[in-house]
């Protein structure tokens, strides 16, 4: 079947229609669509990954806000047993719906430039919903996500992901792939979930203090984790408290979210 055709874009929706063949062939090879996934697409626009991953019999799962292409792919694909379209925000969606259904989702996406950092935040907290995620981002968040420590891109959003994933930064794809052509430069990341359990205390911490230290993200940790854990607590975590929030490692992060947790339980 071929894909509807390409509608007029809502640049509030951040729609950029991809139209190269190429590149959604290349996106495909990486999702690697098998009969027995379960795919929740993020944003299926006019259908441009849909259209192959309906084909390949995987039981997709699609989330599209804008009502008219909603309606276009539901009727496109009425004969499709193993497509199913929530006309919904899903920056609203209730992620818990899909994990009920089933757990190791791959979750796919052209996203929308505009969510996708408080997406993607999201979702890497629901790490248990999916093994696998593939996304168009806008280069720079791109970049973000796949820093290291003590680079000029590396933040909250690189440590609360890689935290949770193995992430790859993939490929990048040119603005004329895409109908209209977006403003900034594009490319394509892979997440593959990490498969360790942790303490949901620690992982409080854990993110309390990366909030905190880059909050502030010029001054020491003895300014900007004052209020949490003293310098001298911080020392003893074997971290100098005079570094500064990006150059602390993830597995630096985490030995001051447990001290944090060690020091709460001899307050109580
Ligand atoms: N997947 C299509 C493609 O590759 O051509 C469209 C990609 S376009 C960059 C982003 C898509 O996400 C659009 O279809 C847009 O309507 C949809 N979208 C935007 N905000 C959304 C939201 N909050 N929830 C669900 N879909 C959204």
């Amino acid at each position: 079947m071929k894909r509807p055709a390409i509608p007029k874009a809502k640049k509030h929706l951040g729609q950029n229609f991809l139209i190269d063949d190429y590149v959604i062939a290349q996106i495909i090879q990486l999702i690697k669509p098998h009969h027995t996934d379960h795919i929740i697409e993020i944003g299926p626009g006019a259908g441009a990954l849909t259209e192959q991953l309906v084909h390949t019999k995987a039981a997709i799962t699609a989330i599209e806000v804008d009502r008219d292409l909603a309606r276009t792919l539901t009727e496109h694909y009425a004969d499709a047993p193993n497509f199913k379209l929530h006309h919904a925000d899903i920056m609203n969606f209730d992620l818990g719906t899909l994990q009920k259904q089933s757990t190791g989702w791959k979750i796919v996406g052209n996203l929308p430039y505009n969510i996708a950092t408080p997406l993607i935040m999201d979702l890497v907290t629901h790490r248990s919903l999916w093994s696998e995620m593939i996304f168009m981002l806008q280069k720079e968040v791109a970049l973000r996500l796949t820093a290291k420590a003590s680079t000029r891109s590396y933040g909250r959003l690189s440590i609360m992901a890689q935290r949770q994933a193995d992430i790859t930064y993939k490929f990048e794809v040119s603005a004329a792939s895409f109908s209209p052509p977006p403003k900034v430069e594009s490319a394509i990341v892979q997440f593959q979930s990490l498969d360790v359990k942790r303490n949901p205390k620690i992982d409080v911490y854990f993110e309390k203090i990366v909030r905190l230290a880059f909050s502030t993200r010029r001054k020491t940790l003895t300014n900007s984790l004052r209020n949490l854990l003293p310098a001298d607590v911080i020392e003893q975590a074997d971290i100098d408290p005079r570094s500064r929030a990006e150059n602390l490692t993830i597995e630096e992060y985490e030995k001051l979210a447990l001290k944090a947790l060690e020091v709460s339980k001899t307050l109580l």
